[in-house]
């Protein structure tokens, strides 16, 4: 297994929509593998292939509940329902999301409470998810990471221009843009 660069904000790969998993070969169960160890190393919640440089549609997630109950997969070629967000303003402490391609930072995003995921496991077992709160966030996070849509494209107009400027200042906001969990004095 390889820990894999983490393309950041700007790279084409992050900002286009990610094409369905024909068949799992080899070469996608190694891509799997890759992302497990770069998400841990990173450490991240959740991982998109885009992310990696890999523009299809499979992510993993990793999550400890208040209890130390771990949960944890990957989900291949996934369908996401959820219900609307409720009304109004994200809470800075309790709804804020950072993201490894736009590291060591974080802002508010209001979420749906509840979603749905149906896919695929690396076994092309059929997975059915139903989670809220922080699952479920980690859901629609990684699931917008197919569809080219990173968190804080969702955010509002203030928020935003500061990501653009954080982003000018840092070199990113480029194609080629990455570090390596372990090898980039850069953390999220
Ligand atoms: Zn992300």
């Amino acid at each position: 297994m390889t820990i894999r660069a983490i393309r950041i904000m700007g790279d084409p790969v992050l900002h286009s929509i990610a094409a369905p998993v024909d068949e799992i070969t080899d070469e996608i169960r190694e891509l799997v593998a890759d992302m497990y160890e770069t998400m841990d190393a990173a450490p991240g919640v959740g991982l998109a292939a885009p992310q990696v440089g890999v523009g299809l549609r499979i992510y993993v997630y990793t999550y400890e509940d208040d209890e130390g109950n771990p949960w944890r997969g990957e989900i291949i070629n996934p369908e996401l329902w959820m219900t609307p967000p409720s009304p109004g303003d994200p809470d800075p402490d309790d709804e804020s999301e950072g993201c490894l391609s736009f590291p060591g930072e974080r802002f508010p995003l209001r979420r749906s409470d509840e979603v749905r995921v149906t896919g695929i496991d690396l076994d092309g077992n059929s997975v059915d998810i139903r989670v809220d709160g922080w699952r479920a966030r980690i859901m629609q996070h990684e699931f917008d990471h197919l569809d080219g849509i990173l968190y804080i494209d969702r955010l509002g107009d203030g928020d935003w221009k500061t990501t653009q400027k954080i982003a000018r200042k840092r070199g990113w906001g480029r194609p080629g843009a990455a570090w390596t969990p372990g090898i980039d004095a850069l953390d999220a």
